[in-house]
């Protein structure tokens, strides 16, 4: 490790938040033009620490942007019935526009099933099956926040995907599968790596834009990235000192990259600027307002 960085930081802090400006003033016109503020309600289960700071994240930066916002809190020991119902009860209530089931659910519930419940255009997370399909097929659908979020912050700093090599790293649904889609309708050749790829170091390094999605600590390593390549890094990890750290060692990637996203302040602002984002064209949608606040993730 050089420690020497050439690569352009995305700063998806700033990038957020410029998302987060529009979303408001998007909130202002709906209201300005006699329509309710759009509704946000997260469906928090049980006491896990990480998803009662990440809800409290959402909710704060919902407010800001002028949404109506509400959290159900329900026990750990809520039945799969009790949840479904209460996911039922928010599909018919016409303040919402938006519900969130904030995963993980608690052990002996099972998430497909709950998410499978939730009405498609209230499913800003882009989870229902309705939206993986449409995701896959290249219909009109809410994207994940997440892999959304990859996408805009590379719309914003003017990097294309049209014919370059993308390889990923992690195949879940939050994230590694709907990157994959995403680049793929993008024109991007794709390469999607898992836990059992034989050489990934070779994966990483024919690629042109490099996205670790795993949840290991500094597991792509700086000689892994080609020269001037981009590198997406979304992995948040606690390290041994307390702090956050990436999938990728910052650092020494950063001393050959082109482009790199920090832990933290890179793809995790993204995250929840384009929750905001999915909420307000769903409201918009139901009122009839149509209009996107840009979506540039087909
Ligand atoms: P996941 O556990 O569902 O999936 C991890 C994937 O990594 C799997 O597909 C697995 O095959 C692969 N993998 C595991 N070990 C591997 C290895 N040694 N080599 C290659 N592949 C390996 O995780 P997830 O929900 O996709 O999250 C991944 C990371 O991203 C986590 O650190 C999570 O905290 C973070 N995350 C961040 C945001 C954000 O907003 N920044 C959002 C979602 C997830």
């Amino acid at each position: 490790m050089n420690g020497v960085e050439t690569a352009r930081i995305l700063d998806g802090k700033a990038t957020a938040l410029a998302v987060r400006e529009e979303v408001a003033e998007g909130v202002r016109q709906l209201c300005a033009a006699g329509h309710p503020a759009p509704g946000l309600t997260v469906v928090l289960v049980g006491e896990d620490p990480a998803s009662q700071v990440y809800v409290r994240n959402k909710d704060r930066a919902a407010t800001q942007a002028g949404f109506n916002v509400s959290t159900v809190r329900l026990p750990a020991e809520t039945s799969q019935g009790d949840l479904e119902a209460e996911i039922q009860r928010l599909n018919g209530d016409e303040s919402v526009h938006g519900i969130l089931v904030q995963l993980p659910l608690p052990k002996g519930l099972d998430a497909d099933r709950a998410l499978a419940r939730l009405d498609p255009a209230k499913d800003v997370d882009g989870l229902t099956p309705t939206n993986v399909a449409a995701l896959v097929t290249g219909n009109s659908g809410h994207v994940p926040c997440t892999p959304a979020g990859c996408i805009e912050l590379l719309d914003r700093h003017g990097i294309e995907l049209e014919g370059r090599r993308v390889t990923i790293v992690g195949r879940s649904m939050l994230v590694g599968k709907p990157f994959a889609q995403l680049a793929l309708a993008r024109n991007a050749t794709v390469t999607l790596c898992h836990s059992r790829t034989r050489d990934l170091a070779a994966e990483c390094r024919r690629a042109d834009v490099v996205v670790a999605a795993v949840g290991v600590e500094k597991l792509i390593k700086g000689d892994w990235i080609q020269p001037g390549a981009t590198v997406l890094d979304v992995g948040i990890n606690r390290g041994a000192d307390g702090k956050l750290v990436g999938d990728v060692d910052f650092e020494a990637a950063a001393a050959v990259a082109g482009a790199i996203t920090p832990v933290p302040g890179g793809v995790g602002p993204m995250t929840i600027a384009m929750l905001l984002k999915n909420t307000l064209d769903a409201a918009r949608t139901t009122v009839g307002a149509g209009g996107s606040t840009g979506d540039g993730s087909r």
